[in-house]
C-alpha cells in the first residue's frame, strides 16, 4: 500500500520526519505537493477550517492515486455537527485529513510534549487510514480504530490496529 504524504502549511518538520519514518515501515510513503488552499475552506464564523470541503478538494487529487492520500495540517479542523475533528476521511475513500492542533499537550495544559505529540499524531493518521481502508469504529480500547472524542481517549487507546481489523483491513 502507497500513502502519498502532503502537509500543507506544516511547521513541525521534526514530527513530519517521524512520522514519516513510521509510516515507512508498514507502507510505501510518497511525498506529494498536492497545493491545497486552506483559505477556501476557512470558517470566518468559527475560526476554523471545514475538513469535509477540504477533503472534496482533495478528492481531485487523490482519484489517480494507486494509493491513499494523507493530508495532514496544523489548524483547527470543524464538521457542522461537532465542535472540532481530529482528522476525517471517507469509508473506503481515498483521502484521509488529520490535524495536529488539538493533539499539542500546549492545547490544554501549556507543556510542551513532543513524544506525546508523535504518539497521538500516529494514533488518529492510522484511525484516519483505518477508515480510508474500509475499518468502521471498534470497541476495543487496544485498538486505534476506537473512537476518540478527547485526547484523553486518543492516550488511553492502543496504538495499532487489533487483529480482527488488521484482518478486515488486508485481506
Ligand atoms: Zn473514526
Ligand atoms: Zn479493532
Amino acid at each position: 500500500m502507497t500513502i502519498y504524504l502532503s502537509p500543507i502549511k506544516f511547521s513541525n518538520v521534526a514530527l513530519l520526519k517521524r512520522i514519516t519514518e513510521a509510516l515507512s515501515h508498514r507502507y510505501s510513503v510518497v511525498p506529494l505537493d498536492v497545493s491545497l488552499e486552506l483559505d477556501g475552506v476557512y470558517s470566518k464564523d468559527r475560526g476554523q477550517y471545514y475538513s469535509t470541503q477540504l477533503i472534496a478538494h482533495a478528492i481531485d487529487h487523490a482519484n489517480h492515486l494507486d494509493g491513499k492520500l494523507l493530508i495532514l495540517v496544523e489548524v483547527d479542523l470543524f464538521i457542522p455537527v461537532f465542535t472540532f475533528v481530529f482528522g476525517e476521511a471517507q469509508l473506503r475513500g481515498p483521502v484521509a485529513i488529520v490535524s495536529v492542533c488539538r493533539l499539542h499537550e500546549e492545547f490544554y495544559t501549556g507543556r510542551t510534549n513532543e513524544e506525546l505529540l508523535f504518539e497521538r499524531s500516529m494514533k488518529e493518521i492510522l484511525h484516519e487510514l483505518g477508515h480510508t481502508f474500509g475499518l468502521v469504529h471498534c470497541k476495543s480500547w487496544d485498538c486505534v480504530m476506537h473512537a476518540s472524542a478527547s485526547v484523553e481517549e486518543i492516550d488511553i487507546k492502543g496504538g495499532g490496529f487489533c487483529e480482527e481489523c488488521e484482518r478486515k483491513a488486508f485481506h
